[in-house]
């Protein structure tokens, strides 16, 4: 398969041309046509860092994001820095806005954010909620990355649960949960998180 036969945006395909990207990974491949699927479809995804997976839910997200809202938590600082620059580099061509909330970069006094795009941990997106520095009344895509090491911390998710109502209040949100290793815990929560989602295995 190829990247063009997905219906991206032609300044999506330059973006994934510009990084280097010429065909897409076996998870992308299995993965993208579910994604990008109209209606758009919850997935449940298990996948190693190292498949490409992280341009799976990025393209997803930078697809329809002209005039939508979007939103990644993932369970530390440094995948949310590690997401946020796959969201730059693939967004290069397009107009869409992005912002990469985590404590350290977050202004003390930050009123609003306009970002399409958010890439934050848990407790952070909470904080940014609470204070009414994003809206989320209009998020698309809300999507979790590395489920099984949220789970591992303590409280993370119990939060990621709180911003996915938040996000999902009264409405329908496509819900995207990647997952290195599906214990019982796991399983159980992903299924709770992403109701009736697609399921791929690499
Ligand atoms: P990830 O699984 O998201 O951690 O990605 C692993 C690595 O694969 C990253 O360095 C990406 O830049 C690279 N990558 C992702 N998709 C492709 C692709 N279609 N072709 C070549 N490299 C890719």
């Amino acid at each position: 398969a190829d990247f063009e036969e997905l219906g991206l945006h032609q300044d999506l395909l330059k973006g994934i041309y510009d990084m280097g990207f010429s065909k897409p990974s076996k998870i992308q491949e299995r993965a993208l046509p579910l994604l990008l699927s109209n209606p758009p479809t919850n997935m449940i995804g298990q996948s190693q860092s190292g498949t490409g997976k992280t341009a799976a839910f990025v393209l997803t997200m930078l697809q329809s994001s002209r005039f939508h809202f979007k939103q990644t938590s993932a369970p530390s600082r440094e995948l949310a820095r590690q997401i946020m620059s796959v969201v730059i580099s693939m967004g290069k061509f397009t107009p869409v806005q992005t912002e990469y909330a985590i404590k350290d970069n977050l202004p003390r006094n930050a009123t609003r954010v306009t970002a399409q795009i958010i890439v934050g941990t848990p407790g952070t997106m909470i904080d940014l909620i609470r204070r009414k520095v994003i809206d989320v009344s209009d998020v698309k895509v809300f999507v979790l990355d590395e489920a099984d090491n949220m789970l591992d911390q303590d409280g993370l998710g119990d939060q990621t649960l709180r911003v996915k109502k938040c996000v999902s209040y009264n409405r329908q949100v496509q819900i995207i949960l990647f997952s290195a290793t599906f214990p019982d815990h796991v399983r159980s929560f992903a299924s709770k998180f992403a109701p009736n989602a697609n399921k791929i295995e690499l």
